[in-house]
């Protein structure tokens, strides 16, 4: 079966392992576990417009706020990633610009969705809508998820996967 290598990235507490255990599980835990290492889950997929259906590897890479703790092993080998920003926290939307302007060194431009999570937590979002529309016109594809409730997670997978090359 065909097998892509998925990275999460991210800063600390923005969601990557309750996005990943919502997809993988359906599943959400309010318990913060701080992830340690890299956990490496396996989703097999059948994409629309492909015959076989396709695995998904995920590497959930343990979340830093310091960029420079993305270890560039991690990523190789990355057919594709998700940038995952906290909807509530503006600045781990720098983390996830500065990851980017990073890594582009190491996995090229491999295709890449930012997703704006936790949008349950409307109250409390705190993206300016500019900021947003000034990646989106560099290019970024942005998506709301949300863990908790499960909106748009299986969606950015798929839309992910849809988006890695053959
Ligand atoms: P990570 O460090 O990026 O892996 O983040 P976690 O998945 O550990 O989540 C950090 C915290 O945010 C935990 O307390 C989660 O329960 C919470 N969380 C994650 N996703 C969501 C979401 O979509 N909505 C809400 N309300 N909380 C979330
Ligand atoms: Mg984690």
């Amino acid at each position: 079966m065909l097998q892509k290598k998925i990275c999460l990235l991210g800063a600390f507490g923005v969601g990557k392992t309750s996005l990943v255990r919502r997809f993988v599980d359906s599943i959400f835990s309010d318990a913060y576990l701080t992830t340690v290492g890299v956990k490496i889950d396996k989703k097999v997929m059948s994409t629309v417009g492909r015959s076989d259906p396709m695995a998904l590897i995920l590497w959930d890479i343990a979340g830093e706020d310091e960029v420079a703790a993305v270890r560039v092993s991690y990523l190789r080998g990355a057919a594709g990633y998700l940038l995952v920003v906290d909807g509530t926290r503006p600045e781990t939307l720098d983390t996830a610009e500065s990851i980017q302007a990073r890594i582009g060194a190491e996995i090229g431009n491999a295709p890449f969705i930012a997703l704006l999570n936790k949008s349950d937590l409307q109250e409390e979002w705190a993206l300016p809508a500019e900021r947003i529309s000034a990646l989106e016109a560099t290019g970024w594809t942005f998506a709301r998820t949300s863990a908790k409730t499960g909106m748009g997670v299986e969606e950015s997978f798929e839309d992910l996967a849809g988006r890695l090359s053959k």
